[in-house]
């Protein structure tokens, strides 16, 4: 049997990490089971339906990287995969519940379920949900009433009965039936269907195999396995995914920190380091391995990998990938991939400039310089300022190595003026072999010699590396900020 599982977004809000882990190892569970990963808009709320959150779904996933087989934008078997394409065959499966006495009419209006709740609350009553109220009302009664006045639709939830499923992760689960919400709606007084008819529905005409979903979908379980029993109908196999949790214990939320995919690509996340990290949310592959590219995943994943305590999203840890994946980006990827970000801070001269074709080969040529150190691919247009614009000279102080003072800073960058002149023609070893030279003939240390002259050129005592920014700056360049620097030291 071919494994189908699929990603059932409600589009009310951004793509966050949550719907991130769902969709990923279903896509991974998919795959690694050469089966079909299928994409579902659950659109049926439209109240708090937007379109921009449907195209924030798609850009989010183009930009994570995997896609899934069928869905509205490409398709497949099954189409049509959006909700609100579908509310006919909602309601044709609605009145076959009808015919099989599995759902009945209901007649109350929403000031008597209003007034339901109050009383009970004054009560204080621990009874909620529908009080059955309209369940037992003669079938032919009911028919003839709901061809006039306006009505819902709700399933008769067998009493006095549970109901058990076999969840992958989490094994044996019952539920007494008279503890599941009682009666609840099925098709809406407008005819819209709600999530629970239109998610089984629709999981059984996609032929879905499988359903991993998060932990908060549990307890909706038991009701869908009743609907499924009561359309005769085979369920599909559940596995409810692990919480995702802050480092607080709470459910990871915005007082954690980002959530939205949207949020970490602007502050420049690779998404292979967010989808590497995010495969880890609750599951483990193997001792010792960290990093995994999607294919690796694909090949390791399989539900028996799942852990089932919950997840701790570690932000700390997030960014260690997003530096090994940056380091590991061939420099020409990178350079683009960080342009962008160089662009909008305003590297190239004003916010939003794009560079010359010099500014671009010399953004190009640095990566190098960056890319061990860079966290985030905004950090680095960050570093590389002193390639663009001259930066400030700073405080004499700043010149002056430690345990050291101004004159002896001044005669340090006159040697390391001639030094610069030397090493912007010469690679890296070369440089720094003329630079141990000079130092040991000084009697000073290399980092000694250094400071000034670093300070002199990128205006900072921490720098990218100094043999690759004099190579970037060119010898002129050099030459005319080290002067700068010596007219303003006092000599
Ligand atoms: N539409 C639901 C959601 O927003 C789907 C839950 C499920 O996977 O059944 O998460």
């Amino acid at each position: 049997m071919e494994v189908r599982d699929r990603y059932a977004p409600s589009p009310t809000g951004l793509q966050h990490i949550g719907g991130l882990r769902t969709a990923l190892f279903n896509y991974l569970f998919a795959k690694s089971q050469n089966g079909k990963f299928i994409l579902r808009l659950e659109d049926t709320d439209r109240t708090r339906f937007d379109p921009v959150y449907v195209e924030n779904l798609y850009a989010s996933f183009d930009w994570l990287g995997f896609h899934w087989d069928e869905g509205p934008d490409v398709g497949g078997p099954a189409a049509p995969y959006v909700q609100s394409e579908r509310f006919e065959t909602y309601k044709n499966y609605a009145h076959d519940l009808l015919e099989k006495g599995a759902a009945y009419y209901c007649f109350c209006t929403p000031q008597r379920l209003d007034a339901l709740r109050a009383e009970r609350a004054a009560a204080h009553s621990s009874a909620a949900g529908y009080d059955r109220l309209c369940r037992d009302i003669p079938a032919h009664e009911a028919a003839a009433r709901a061809a006039r006045e306006p009505h819902t639709i709700r399933l008769k939830i067998p009493l006095g009965a549970a109901t058990v499923f076999d969840d992958l992760l989490l094994g044996r689960v019952e539920w007494q039936n008279d503890d599941v919400n009682p009666d609840p709606v099925l098709l809406k007084s407008d005819g819209f269907p709600t999530y629970h008819l239109a998610n089984v529905v629709d999981d059984h005409l996609m032929g879905i195999t499988h359903v991993l979903r998060a932990q908060e979908w549990l307890a909706s379980t038991p009701l869908h396995v009743i609907l499924y029993r009561a359309f005769g109908w085979d369920a599909p196999l559940f596995c409810h995914l692990p919480m995702v949790m802050g480092q607080d214990g709470k459910k990871l939320s915005k007082r954690h920190g980002a959530t939205s995919v949207d949020e970490f690509r602007k502050k420049g996340f690779l998404p292979e380091a967010l989808v590497n990290y995010v495969a880890l949310l609750g599951a483990s592959y193997e001792e010792g391995k960290e990093m995994y590219s999607l294919p690796e995943l694909c090949a390791r994943f399989s539900l028996e990998k799942l852990n089932k305590a919950p997840a701790v999203f570690d932000y700390k840890k997030l960014e260690w990938y997003n530096a090994q994946y940056i380091r590991m980006k061939p420099d020409g990827e990178l350079a683009a991939l960080a342009l962008p970000y160089a662009v909008q801070s305003g590297l190239f001269g004003a916010e939003g400039r794009a560079p010359s074709p010099e500014q671009r080969a010399v953004f190009s040529a640095a990566m190098p310089l960056v890319k061990e150190r860079a966290v985030f691919l905004s950090d680095i247009p960050d570093k590389l300022g002193y390639l663009f614009a001259e930066p400030p000279v700073p405080a004499a102080c700043e010149f002056i190595p430690k345990k050291s003072n101004t004159e002896e800073a001044l005669r340090l960058l006159k040697i390391g003026r001639e030094l610069a002149a030397v090493a912007a023609e010469l690679d890296d070893a070369a440089a720094e072999c003329a630079a141990k030279k000079a130092a040991e003939k000084e009697g000073v240390k290399l980092g000694d010699l250094l400071t000034p002259l670093r300070v002199a050129l990128t205006g900072s005592r921490v720098s990218p590396p100094l043999f690759g920014s004099i190579r970037l700056l060119g010898r002129e360049l050099c030459l005319a900020r080290i002067d700068r620097a010596l007219e303003k030291l006092p000599g």
